[in-house]
């Protein structure tokens, strides 16, 4: 497929179905292209002689050298429009926008049809948007090839959309907050292009700053994180994804399963491509507002500068709560501010030049404050008082921000006395709130991306495993005919270099007797079935067994097996070497697989409450040492890891080549669905796993 540069800025447009019947999609899209476009206007319509004045042509191949036409738009009814877009193909027009509706979101004959759509699409080696979209904008050759009702303001801000409606809805909303567009287009239902194209579009477009994408999935995982994690490292990506709370993890057989859902693995894989993700509608035009307003900052300590205690306060708080921290103004800084200042000023971060200021003041404060090297982001923040004017202030902030280079959000605590001063820094690219939070999250928004520019790709490591033992564990469920496995199951870690305790699975009371009087010491006994998913809850897991007890317990574990699952297999008892869990953490380390993003990997806190804390980290596979590490690093119990309390620090390194290692056998046997290990042992000696459970997909084996 080729650049879809000549999809936005094209010489020549032809619009199939062109109609001026008031209230039609026809009149609209035809209405618009004649108003705005700068270049030519081809209409088709057999049925009429003339549409707004252009004469009509009965099709594509009637044009006046068709071949000439960069798009066609296309809005005749389903049947006809696969017909115009292989005509297209055929006279040799590079891009189709299909706006008709009726295709893969109208029931299975329209599904037929999209793929007609898509074939044709192929066979001529078109870029195709759509079906049911509502069409692609680009400001600066005027086009506008949309029934939507407004058009946008130039900017360099370029957006797709799964949701026509929102489109328009953000193009009304964007204008009132001095947003300007590049480029736009409705993705439709992403029969050929999708959002893969146009984020690398983008990213090689001189002309865009920011790319903000509204999705509800995405096509190709894979291939969104490859093409995405390259343009992010020049281009900023903002997407905010809807359906975040969608239920469909409740089908899953494993822990892992039900924590690395499907938002999980677009978190997972977002991250990945270093896409900045929002939550909401409005951080997602916070986020575009800052990004291209303003510069990228080389350290993410915040500068606050204010005529008001109490708001001042609130910002520093906001600045808590993020990532952020403080600025230390250095020694010269507080001296001039000192000055410069009266008496009951705080020359310390947040600066308070008090209520009484004029402009002047303020613009003195913020001068020093900007120029100072430990300050790498600032906070104007004011309140209403006789002495300021807002509007004075904003021109005066934007002059400053300009000259320094630091990266700026203004809060103006005010309704509509702040109105012009707000349009003033917004214009210039600084975004102002009301709320010192939203300030503070627009320039963490900036951080973190600066951050993100940053980063290296590390390639994984690849460790020493034996994998044709692995495949071996594995084949034995087929032997069994099942695509469950257990601990019975353990050998596959020990053949990936996972430390195990010591131990095995014996089916008869003397042979476990045998077994743990080699292992020593008290021992650990569990029943071992595929069939039951939690063995504890079923009390078939006993802890600290002396060796004297070992038979009796063998019996009571199987016959609670029995009771209380009475069609489930047992395979036997296993007896394992007792660890000393009280000394350590239990984690979970696990495999999910994502149908768009493929192989997850899971770290966690463990042990039997696993799913009421879910306190988890997620991400792709395979993880390279320091992702794993960050993974270890990110969790809420990261603290007791490190050694909480007079604990021991556990083994992070081991817990750190767990990760790695498994993250390997998810790569290596896509055969591998959900796989937990819960719990990984992990105390001041090592990592250890001690349970496993996994489900199989037996035709990928
Ligand atoms: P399940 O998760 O099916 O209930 P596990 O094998 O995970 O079974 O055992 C449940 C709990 O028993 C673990 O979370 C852990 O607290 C404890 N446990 C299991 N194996 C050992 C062991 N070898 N040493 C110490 N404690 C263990
Ligand atoms: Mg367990």
């Amino acid at each position: 497929m080729g650049r879809l540069s000549t999809l936005f800025a094209p010489d020549r447009v032809a619009v199939v179905g062109a109609s001026d019947e008031p209230g039609s999609v026809g009149r609209a899209v035809t209405g618009h292209l004649v108003e705005d476009f700068r270049g030519e206007v081809l209409a088709v319509n057999p049925n009429r002689e003339t549409v707004l004045e252009l004469v009509c042509h009965d099709s594509l191949s009637a044009l006046p050298s068709p071949g000439d036409v960069d798009v066609a738009v296309v809005l005749v009814p389903p049947e006809l429009a696969v017909e115009a877009v292989r005509e297209a193909g055929e006279v040799g027009i590079g891009n189709v926008v299909v706006v008709t509706a009726g295709f893969s979101e109208a029931g299975s004959e329209g599904a037929a049809r999209e793929r007609e759509l898509a074939a044709a699409a192929e066979e001529f080696d078109l870029n195709l948007v759509g079906p049911n979209s509502l069409g692609v904008m680009s400001t600066p050759s005027g086009l506008n090839a949309t029934f939507a009702p407004t058009s946008p303001d130039p900017g360099s801000i370029s957006f797709m959309s799964q949701s026509g409606a929102f489109v328009t809805a953000v193009l009304d909303w964007a204008a009132e907050r001095h947003l300007g567009f590049k480029d736009v287009v409705s993705l439709g239902n992403k029969a050929v292009l999708d959002e893969s194209d146009f984020v690398r579009e983008w990213g090689e477009d001189p002309e865009t700053d920011v790319v903000l994408g509204y999705l509800e999935d995405v096509a190709d995982g894979r291939r969104f994180v490859e093409v995405a994690s390259e343009v992010t490292r020049e281009t900023p990506v903002v997407v905010v994804k809807s359906g975040r709370t969608e239920a469909g993890a409740t089908a899953a057989a494993s822990h892992t399963g039900a924590m690395a859902g499907s938002d999980r693995a677009y978190g997972a894989g977002l991250d990945a491509a270093g896409v900045v993700r929002v939550d909401t509608v409005e951080e997602l035009f916070d986020a575009a507002a800052v990004l291209s307003g303003q510069p990228l900052p080389d350290r993410s300590a915040v500068a606050i500068v204010t005529n008001a205690g109490g708001p001042g306060v609130m910002t520093t708080d906001a600045v808590g709560d993020t990532d952020l921290g403080l600025a230390s103004l250095t020694d010269g800084t507080r001296e001039t501010l000192r000055e410069d200042l009266p008496g009951g000023a705080n020359i310390h971060n947040p600066v308070d030049i008090i209520g009484d200021a004029p402009v002047e003041r303020f613009e003195r404060a913020l001068d020093t404050v900007l120029a100072d090297p430990n300050v790498g982001m600032a906070v104007v923040l004011a309140c209403p008082t006789a002495t300021l004017s807002f509007d004075d202030l904003a021109a005066a902030a934007v002059d400053l921000q300009a000259e320094h280079g630091v990266p700026m959000a203004a809060v103006l605590m005010g309704g509509a006395s702040t109105r012009s001063a707000a349009a003033t820094l917004s214009e210039a690219g600084v975004p102002s709130y009301f709320d010192p939070a939203r300030a503070v999250d627009s320039l963490e928004t900036l951080a973190e991306y600066a951050e993100t520019r940053e980063r290296e790709t590390v390639e994984p490591a690849t460790f020493d495993v034996d994998r044709e033992r692995a495949r071996a564990v594995l084949e034995r469920a087929r032997d069994r005919d099942t695509t469950r496995l257990g601990v019975e199951a353990m050998d596959l870690l020990d053949a990936y270099g996972i430390p195990t305790p010591a131990g095995a699975v014996v089916d008869d009371p003397a042979e476990a007797v045998a077994v743990a009087e080699e292992v020593g010491g008290e021992v650990v006994l569990k029943v071992v079935s595929p069939d039951i998913l939690h063995k504890s809850d079923i009390g078939g897991v006993e802890v600290g067994v002396p060796v004297g007890e070992v038979r009796d317990v063998y019996e009571t574990l199987v016959a609670r097996a029995r009771r209380y699952q009475p069609d489930a297999t047992v395979l036997g008892v296993q007896v394992q070497e007792l660890l000393d869990v009280s000394a350590g953490t239990e984690t979970i380390v696990g495999i999910n697989r994502d149908p768009q993003f493929g192989p997850l990997v899971l770290f966690g806190l463990g042990g039997v409450f696993v799913e009421v804390f879910e306190d988890t980290a997620v991400r792709l596979a395979p993880v390279a040492e320091r992702e794993a590490r960050a993974m270890t690093e990110g969790i809420e119990a990261a603290p007791l890891l490190r050694g909480a309390r007079g604990r021991d620090p556990v083994d992070l390194d081991g817990l750190v080549e767990v990760i790695g290692r498994l993250s390997q056998l998810a790569t290596d046997f896509p055969a591998v669905q959900e796989l937990d290990i819960n719990p990984v042992v992990a105390t001041a000696e090592g990592a250890t796993a001690v349970d496993l459970r996994l489900t199989l997909d037996l035709e990928a084996l």
